[in-house]
C-alpha cells in the first residue's frame, strides 16, 4: 500500500516532519515567502549550509540540514517562473516534485511537507501547479512506498482550496 495525502493550512516552518521543501531560489540563499519563513525559523547555519551548495537550476533539488526546525532535513528545490504556461514551466514544476521525492527517498525520509512551489512571487496559477503536484506526488507514493505521508501545506485558504479539488480529480 502506498502513503497516504494531507492537505493542511499551516507554516511549513512548523512541521514536525522528516522533511520540508522549501521553494528556494537558483542562488540558494535566501528569499522572501516560505524561502524566508524557513531561513528565519532555521537560523545562519542553514545559510552557511545553503553557500557551500553553490546553487540550485530550475526544476532540480538539495537537500540540507533542517539546523533549528523541528524537521531534520529541507530539501530545497526550485519552481519555475509562471510566463504564460508556454516555456515548459508544467515540466519543470513537475521535475521539482519528482527530484525532491527522490531525495527524500534516498535519505530514508519517511514524512515530508510541501508547500505550493511557484505559486507565490513565482506567479504559477495555483489550479495548474495543484493538479501538477497531485498527479506527480500520487505517482510518487507509488514508486517510493517508504515514503508514509506526504503533507501539502496550504499558506491561505485559496491554496488549500485548490489542493482539495486536485485532490478529487
Ligand atoms: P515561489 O517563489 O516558488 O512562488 P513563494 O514562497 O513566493 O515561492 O510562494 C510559494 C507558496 O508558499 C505560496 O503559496 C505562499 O503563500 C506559500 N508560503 C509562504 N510562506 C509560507 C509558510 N511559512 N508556510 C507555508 N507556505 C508558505
Amino acid at each position: 500500500m502506498s502513503g497516504v495525502i494531507e492537505v493542511i493550512i499551516d507554516d511549513i516552518t512548523q512541521m514536525n516532519v522528516d522533511a520540508i521543501v522549501n521553494a528556494a531560489n537558483e542562488s540558494l540563499l535566501g528569499g522572501g515567502g516560505v524561502d524566508g519563513a524557513i531561513h528565519s525559523a532555521a537560523g545562519l547555519g542553514l545559510l552557511d549550509e545553503c553557500r557551500r551548495l553553490g546553487g540550485c537550476p530550475t526544476g532540480e533539488a538539495r537537500l540540507t540540514g533542517g539546523h533549528n526546525l523541528p524537521a531534520r532535513f529541507v530539501i530545497h528545490t526550485v519552481g519555475p517562473i509562471w510566463k504564460g504556461g508556454t516555456s515548459g514551466e508544467d515540466d519543470l514544476l513537475a521535475s521539482c516534485y519528482r527530484n525532491c521525492m527522490r531525495l527524500a527517498a534516498e535519505n530514508g525520509v519517511r514524512s515530508i511537507a510541501f508547500p505550493s512551489v511557484s505559486t507565490g512571487v513565482y506567479r504559477f496559477p495555483v489550479e495548474r501547479a495543484s493538479k501538477i503536484a497531485v498527479r506527480e506526488v500520487r505517482l510518487l507514493l507509488e514508486k517510493y512506498p517508504e515514503i508514509e505521508m506526504v503533507v501539502f501545506v496550504c499558506f491561505g485558504r485559496n491554496v488549500y482550496d485548490a489542493y482539495m479539488e486536485a485532490l478529487k480529480a
